[in-house]
């Protein structure tokens, strides 16, 4: 099976608060980076079946630069190729471009509609300027658009949260991608004492998140997997390559791959990625034993794993089924939408 190609482009026009991706707001090496990002696709002997653009922020490189990339990788026909877009950094002769030029699926990081929510969260874009880039998207073409959504950020009520979804359902969006706020460490949000405090409860955020599901499947957005949500045949290609624990390769600063059994990271500095002839790959462990498999298989709501995977999960699913956490289907144990606010412990206690 062919693999998919990720391609990390680490530019953003400013952090935002609560933001841990590896990403730099001067963008004055960006043509460098691009030329590079050529040069280690160009060394790939081998065809893809999905391509995915993240950051970072895709979008502040230019239609011709995206262009120019493309046209370098073995893209097979039919291919998905998806492209991260900040709502901000968007224009309607953008998406008629980065069309011709191959890329079928958009994904914007939409995060919220509402404006307390989007400056709290220190993105750069206001609610109207993500409704008008989805629009702008559509009438360029695209039918494949996918939303990220955050839940339980700063000042999110269970209203606030409602409208967010209302808004998103109303608009041409084929995919949701409906992701709980982590507070990572290190990060403005982590030291900001007035927002942290503005966060809702655990309770309120286990409510937010069920609501969310709930409201979701009820507007055409099916669950397959923990924070993913599709209108029939609209699931995402290449991140289900991930969920099924098939190959990949990562190009790009900090870029993650899995390639031969082994999975690495890109362990190159965005001057050393533009000045090495190919870029630099640090093994971090072999990929796809059982284990990993299902934990990855976990993930995903409408798939699961066989309750015969391991030696005592048919015993073990029965205090989860008890608990409403798990369901099992045919024969497959597979999360329920509470099961999922507690997935990494569920899933630690299937495979111990
Ligand atoms: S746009 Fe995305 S990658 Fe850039 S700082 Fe914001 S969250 Fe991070």
């Amino acid at each position: 099976m062919s693999r998919g190609l990720y391609i990390h482009v680490p530019f953003c026009v400013r952090k935002c608060r609560y933001c841990d991706f590896f990403s730099v707001t001067d963008v004055s090496l960006a043509e460098s980076y691009v030329h590079s990002t050529i040069r280690n696709i160009s060394a790939l002997n081998e065809s893809f079946s999905t391509v995915y653009f993240g950051g970072g922020t895709p979008s502040l490189l230019s239609a011709e630069q995206i262009n120019r990339i493309l046209s370098a990788a073995d893209i097979e026909s039919g291919a998905e190729v998806s492209m991260e877009i900040n709502p901000g950094t968007a224009r309607e002769s953008y998406f008629r471009e980065i069309k011709a030029a191959g890329v079928n699926r958009i994904s914007f990081g939409i995060q919220s509609f509402n404006d307390k929510e989007l400056s709290a969260l220190g993105r750069i874009h206001k609610a109207s300027e993500a409704v008008s880039a989805v629009l702008s998207a559509n009438k360029a073409g695209f039918e494949n658009i996918s939303g990220d959504i955050m839940l339980a950020v700063p000042f999110q009520t269970e209203n606030s949260m409602r409208e967010t979804l209302e808004k998103a359902v109303s608009l041409p969006l084929t995919h949701i991608s409906a992701y709980l706020l982590k507070v990572e460490d290190g990060t403005p949000l982590s030291k900001d004492r007035s927002l942290l405090e503005a966060l809702p409860s655990e309770d309120g955020t286990a409510d937010i998140y069920l609501e969310t599901v709930d409201f979701l499947e009820n507007h055409g957005f099916e669950q397959y997997e923990i924070s993913n949500f599709s209108k029939n045949g609209f699931e995402c290609k290449h991140n289900l390559k991930y969920w099924h624990c098939e190959e990949y390769c990562g190009i790009g600063v900090s870029a993650h791959g899995f390639a031969e059994g082994e999975r690495y990271r890109c362990g190159d500095t965005i001057e050393s990625f533009i000045n090495s002839p190919l870029q630099r790959n640090i093994p971090t462990g072999k990929g796809g034993d059982t284990e990993e498999r299902a934990m990855l298989a976990l993930r995903l709501t409408k798939e699961g794993i066989p309750v015969t995977m391991f030696p005592n999960l048919e015993k073990r699913s029965e205090q989860l089924i008890k608990n409403g956490l798990a369901r099992i289907e045919n024969g497959f144990l597979k999360l329920t939408a509470k099961g999922c606010l507690v997935s990494n412990q569920v899933i630690v206690y299937c495979i111990g």
